[in-house]
């Protein structure tokens, strides 16, 4: 928002004072400025304070109109303006324009900037031969290198980053010092004589400097493992179209299925095995530079074995120098860059604790000794039809906050038990977390609580609202409400749904009253129940709930959730469907569903679920696409992945039960069995399901908005995630006259969980 004074256009002197807010430190924001001015012929002054710089520009009127206009224009690269405001002063006849110290203001938010990937001057430099940081794995300026990464306290100044260590050679305190250098004020400033340096650990031999980049491009052609140290973490690294060393990595990773990301030098690469959009190229070529989902192509020369479940892959490209080292080699097309962790452990990454803990994995380490203060895992991301959508929110992104039309307060939210984020606000920014995972053990919490404290000290925000989930076994419930009665807080309890909603409204500025479907795997519910499959009515502070997908009973609860089969069978026997010949029939453990049959009369750990989870994971198992989970949602993302282009659908019910409507999905088992005896393809049999879950919540959502006369409608939850789900529905609520509101900032799954029970906390504060 810039909020423009009027400047008589003369040519009398005039002075003003414009504070720029948003991230405006440590991005070249000050020396930009200098330049500027210089160009228009201002004096005056600019320094930082902790909000961001505070400029006063004394000239010709025109002149100063144009400086100050050129301002959001011409900002450095990485610079994020949020706020302008100019206000006039008198003239006091400077006569030159100078930079002043950084003053500590009390108070205002602190904007840090995220991690930004090598610039195009970095990576000119990196590789051409006279230059001084020629293939230097640590250059930087100061429009890129490592930020929220490195950052231990504020102000951001090179003390108050891991970088603190290292003391500049004159040359680069020369650099530092001089306004026309790329590298004035970039903290992180660093030479080969200087700075940090890579070392490769293999068995006992050592290997620095360029031989260390020179022997891991050996290893990994070989085939072997590396252990990569990074920005915010390490990747497990090895060369991604060799299809034994990739299954060797899931084995000793113990991750059996899950797509691995990949890395690849340049877009040309990638053309090679993944269809490329406009949209998708900007994000690779771009300064975040996320884990970009692309459509895989036919004969791609990528290993089955790296993204065997999806129709993506993950596709990356280079975001530091060392990664643009590694990848310098024409015998390596990609390289798989998995998180180095185990399956449901939290990053490492110190160099010792990645040694032990991934010494099983990696044949080799690659490490250096520049600190990893926090941990920051790659950032996932998939460019559609509607825009972006951000599965992960993490490196590049976070600490960036979401910036919200309400004043909020000071809220910390803490999110929900899978994909865990939490929120921290602070009027009306919401500064999300890095992607934390899931929170179910006691590792994975204690990394939890110290991101909290962490992101509290480096925006200097102190809470004075908790917002939780109602499920009251989470364990960021137990945290919440244990913080708040230690500091005398008042913890407020959010419906997951609800929470859902509200965070994609809020993204888009949405007031009063919307409509929101909320489709994920569970949320629990306020009758108890686990719900799953919503439209609500829903305002930041309350909600009324319109609809749901009929309950039925999760056999066993948590082994349902990873037992696709089981609700597969649940679905059919409601529907008198067990006995039909067809292969899931066939094949079904008649022992091991009478035992749940059982369990599900006798009312014993079979929780009733209204969850569009698990709708699709029955489709999944009748399908024959899969019987059992071994990653939370598998099995949906292979029905989608199944999915071909097809017409038709099968029927479905809605009933009312008093202002409740019901959204009864039995009818499509009866279809998709009758489908599968007439040997229709499961490809076409996965897109009628589509098209009909689609139909069912779009029809709700008519006669939802037909009874409250509300036409804003929001869509969130996880399902979301699925591509064919959210356009066409989008589409269809659309052409039913409703204006629809999606994600773009935050995950639609539970990733963005805490923004919501931020707002609805903030509103409901007492
Ligand atoms: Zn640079
Ligand atoms: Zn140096
Ligand atoms: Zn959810």
């Amino acid at each position: 928002m810039v909020r423009e004074t009027i400047i008589h256009s003369d040519l009398s002197v005039v002075r003003v004072e414009v504070t720029v807010e948003g991230i405006v430190q440590g991005v070249g924001f000050r020396p930009f400025i200098h330049r500027l001015a210089r160009r228009y012929h201002i004096t005056g002054r600019v320094h930082n304070f902790s909000g961001g710089v505070v400029i006063q520009a004394e000239g010709r009127s025109a002149d100063v109109e144009a400086f100050v206009r050129a301002l959001p224009d011409e900002k450095p690269p990485i610079a994020r303006i949020e706020n302008i405001s100019v206000g006039e002063l008198d003239a006091v006849g400077d006569s030159e324009f100078v930079i002043t110290a950084s003053r500590e203001a009390a108070g205002g938010t602190i904007l840090l900037s995220p991690d930004v990937a090598t610039c195009l001057d970095c990576t000119r430099e990196l590789f051409d031969p006279h230059d001084h940081r020629y293939r230097y794995p640590f250059i930087n300026c100061t429009n890129c290198g490592p930020r929220f990464t490195i950052i231990s306290s504020v102000p951001y100044d090179r003390p108050n980053t891991t970088m603190q260590p290292f003391t500049m050679c004159p040359q680069c305190q020369a650099e530092y010092e001089d306004i026309n250098d790329r590298r004035y004020h970039a903290q992180p400033n660093a030479c080969p004589a200087c700075g940090p340096q890579v070392e490769l650990a293999v068995g006992n031999k050592h290997y620095g400097g360029e031989a260390a980049i020179r022997q891991t491009i050996e290893l990994l052609v070989q085939g072997k493992i590396v252990a990569v140290k990074g920005l915010g973490g390490f990747h497990l690294a090895c060369d991604a179209a060799n299809d034994q060393t990739v299954r060797t990595l899931r084995r000793r990773k113990g991750r059996e299925e899950k797509a691995l990301a990949i890395m690849s030098a340049s877009v040309v690469d990638i053309d090679t095995y993944a269809e490329l959009t406009e949209a998708a190229r900007d994000l690779l070529d771009g300064s975040i530079r996320p884990i970009v989902l692309l459509k895989k192509k036919d004969g791609a020369l990528i290993a089955e074995a790296v993204a065997p479940d999806s129709k993506y892959y993950g596709v990356m490209t280079p975001y530091t120098p060392l990664h643009h080292l590694l990848l310098d080699d024409d015998r390596l097309l990609a390289l798989v860059m998995t998180s180095g962790n185990l399956s449901e452990e939290p990053l490492a990454t110190d160099n010792e604790e990645a040694q032990s803990r991934l010494g099983h994995i990696a044949d080799a380490f690659l490490l250096h000794n520049r600190a990893i203060q926090v941990g920051c895992d790659d950032s996932v991301v998939r460019p559609t039809s509607l825009g972006l959508t951000i599965m992960r929110r993490a490196r590049g992104y976070v600490p960036f906050p979401v910036s919200t039309q309400k004043d909020l307060g000071k809220v910390l939210a803490v999110g929900a038990h899978l994909k865990n984020t939490f929120c921290l606000t602070d009027g009306r920014n919401a500064f999300l977390s890095q992607h934390i995972g899931d929170l179910d053990n006691a590792e994975t919490l204690d990394y939890f609580q110290w991101c909290v404290d962490h992101l509290q000290d480096v925006l200097r925000i102190e809470p004075e609202l908790i917002a939780h989930d109602l499920h009251p076994d989470y364990l960021s419930t137990r945290y919440a409400l244990r913080l708040a009665e230690e500091r005398g807080l008042q913890a407020v309890g959010v419906q997951h749904h609800h929470a859902h909603i509200a965070s994609c409204m809020v993204e888009n500025s949405l007031e009063g009253e919307a409509l929101g479907i909320a489709c994920d795997g569970t949320g629990f519910g306020e009758d108890g129940c686990v719900w799953g499959c919503e439209i609500l009515a829903a305002s930041y502070d309350d909600y009324r709930r319109l609809a749901h997908l009929e309950y039925v009973p999760l056999p066993g609860g948590e082994q349902a959730i990873r037992e696709p089969w089981r609700m597969a069978a649940v679905y059919l026997a409601r529907q008198g469907l067990l006995d039909e010949d067809i292969d899931f029939c066939r094949r079904l453990n008649q022992k091991q569903w009478r035992l749940l049959s059982q369990m599900i009369e006798k009312g014993i750990n079979s929780p009733l679920a209204s969850s569009a989870g698990r709708l699709f994971d029955a489709v999944a198992a009748i399908l024959g696409l899969r019987y059992i989970n071994t990653y939370e949602g598998q099995a949906a993302m292979m029905v989608e992945a199944a999915a071909a282009v097809a017409q038709g659908s099968y029927d479905y019910a809605i009933s009312e039960e008093g202002d409740l409507m019901v959204m009864d999905p039995g009818p499509i088992f009866a279809g998709i069995v009758a489908d599968l005896q007439a040997d229709i393809d499961v490809g076409c049999i996965a897109a009628r399901f589509h098209n009909t879950f689609v139909a069912m919540l779009a029809d709700a959502a008519v006669r939802a908005a037909g009874v409250t006369g509300r036409k804003q409608v929001v869509l969130s939850g996880g399902t979301f995630q699925n591509e064919l789900v959210l356009s066409d529905l989008h589409q269809q609520l659309g052409e039913a006259g409703l204006e629809v509101f999606i994600h773009q900032q935050v995950p639609p799954n539970d990733g963005g969980l805490s923004l919501g029970q931020a707002v609805v906390a903030s509103e409901r504060r007492i």
